[in-house]
């Protein structure tokens, strides 16, 4: 069928479900997307009439990622200048100004000795990085049997093979392919709240089940401080040392994946720092550059990157096409450059603060179980699964984009986010929280 000169938002649609795969949807899609015609500042513009909105408030970032925002004239022009110059060049044997800037940037930024840096393109294939350098560093060292993960439960790492072995096994989005993933070993789920005081029981539980695998584990990943996709829990700094010790003790590696948590969501600009812990491998992406561009990057310490060379195969055997693309590296200096200009710590402070006051009101919802706040990070929890589609139109009524999912309505808006915004979002996730 020829495709129609002119589209609305009816034939987009209708084009849309026919031939477009969206996130963990079927084919042909069932769901009616928005469909968004342009986005500025913490606004999304639809391209029809909603519930009598043509503009949104973000509550999401896109998925944590748009943290300036969008149309920021400083990524913009980062964007058009690099244009100008080179879109993309392929990394092997090829490298550019953007690319060693960002990496020597990232490398500055990062706790203690990260400060090797492999660009890639997506947070998934960055833990896939990060598990291959794991798995190879004990090979180099003639240790083959340290090739397992270690996990708590509750957590998410993405969507491609390694990283799904390492999501919760249970209940979790990839329980269609457990019995065909890696094996890992999973510890129980963190106990709930950051400032929860450290329980000695589970921190023992951790050391045991490190120490008992610790002949077969490469390393141990986690999400740090918070559990995104997993469920939205917050958990004690504290575990973090407890892992950093433990990993010490018995030889193994520890990767912290702050694909979600990086560049200041949590009030520090990554969420290791609430427990000035260091680890050998993290991995940073989404907010990375600002939303704009997909980009991600694994960073490791000199001891990883050493004993990757001492071995047999001394290379890391891995190289995206699209690694280091210098739109995207160009953009991600100039999205740090953004952040780190200006006074973030108080702006997060400022959004948990008005976080905090407005969901509030949410604990004496019928059905809410629980309310949790951490930085710019805002949650309200139900006692049952939500009806998503209720949920997401009593936000949308209140002319706020949100995504509920399981029995979660919770929201990551950009750091720009005005105070009437916020309680503006906290308002939708109350009527979301009450429809759903
Ligand atoms: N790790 C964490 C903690 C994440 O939140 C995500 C994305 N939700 C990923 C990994 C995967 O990143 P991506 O979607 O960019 O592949």
């Amino acid at each position: 069928m020829p495709e129609p000169e002119s589209m609305d938002a009816h034939d987009l649609l209708a084009l849309d479900r026919q031939h477009v795969w969206h996130p963990y949807g079927p084919m042909p899609g069932t769901d009616d997307p928005l469909v968004i015609e342009s986005a500025a500042g913490v606004r999304l513009r639809t391209a029809e009439p909603v519930q009598g909105h043509t503009e949104l408030v973000d509550g999401m970032s896109s998925w944590w990622s748009a943290i300036h925002g969008y149309n920021h004239p400083v990524l913009n022009e980062a964007a058009r200048g690099q244009l100008d110059r080179m879109s993309h060049v392929m990394f092997g044997g090829l490298t550019h100004e953007p690319a060693v800037r960002l990496a020597k940037r990232l490398a500055d930024l990062a706790p203690g000795d990260l400060e090797h840096v492999f660009l890639c393109d997506s947070g998934s294939v960055s833990v896939e990085v990060a598990a291959k350098m794991c798995l190879q560093y004990w090979r180099s060292l003639g240790r083959p049997a340290k090739q397992r993960l270690l996990t708590w439960r509750g957590g998410y790492h993405g969507d491609t093979w390694q990283p799904m072995s390492v999501c919760d096994p249970d209940g979790g989005m990839h329980d269609l392919w457990s019995g065909v993933l890696p094996r890992q070993v999973f510890a129980d789920e963190p106990p709930a709240g950051f400032d929860a005081p450290l329980d000695e029981a589970y921190a023992d539980h951790l050391r045991e089940l490190i120490g008992r695998h610790a002949e077969e584990l490469a390393a141990v990943i986690v999400e740090p401080v918070v559990q995104g996709a997993g469920g939205m829990r917050f958990h004690s700094p504290a575990y973090l040392k407890v892992l950093r010790e433990a990993c010490d003790a018995h030889d193994v590696l520890l990767v912290l994946d702050e694909i979600a948590t990086g560049f200041g969501r949590t009030g520090e600009l990554f969420a290791a720092g609430h427990a000035g812990v260091v680890p050998d491998v993290m991995c940073v992406g989404k907010a990375l550059t600002g939303g704009y561009l997909t980009m991600a990057a694994t960073l490791c310490t000199p001891r990883v990157a050493d004993g990757i060379s001492r071995g047999e195969v001394p290379v890391l055997a891995h190289g995206p096409t699209f690694m280091a693309n210098p739109l995207a590296a160009a953009v991600a200096g100039a999205s740090l450059d953004v952040l780190l200009q200006q006074d973030w710590r108080q702006e997060i402070k400022r959004i948990e603060a008005g976080l905090r006051d407005g969901l509030e009101r949410a604990r004496t919802i019928p059905g809410v179980r629980d309310v949790r706040v951490l930085g710019a990070i805002g949650v309200v929890q139900l006692d049952h699964p939500i009806d998503m589609t209720a949920a997401t139109r009593a936000a949308v009524g209140e002319g706020v984009w949100l995504r509920p999912f399981r029995d979660l309505i919770y929201t990551m808006p950009p750091y720009i986010t005005g105070d009437e915004d916020i309680a503006r979002i906290c308002a939708a996730v109350c009527a979301a929280a009450r429809e759903g």
